[in-house]
């Protein structure tokens, strides 16, 4: 895991980076969420 991964897409296992981040949102619990775009599947993922 290098400093720019977000996670790993939750549908194929590819690592995403922060080049594929398209959007951070405020959670309900005050965490931070993201959605990314895969590299591997083009599906917009929550990187985990
Ligand atoms: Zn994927």
């Amino acid at each position: 895991m290098t400093p720019d991964d977000l996670g790993d897409c939750p549908l194929c296992g590819a690592a995403i980076t922060e080049s594929w981040l398209l959007i951070e949102y405020e959670t309900t619990e005050g965490t931070t969420g993201m959605w990314a775009e895969c590299p591997n599947c083009s599906d917009v993922v929550d990187p985990e």
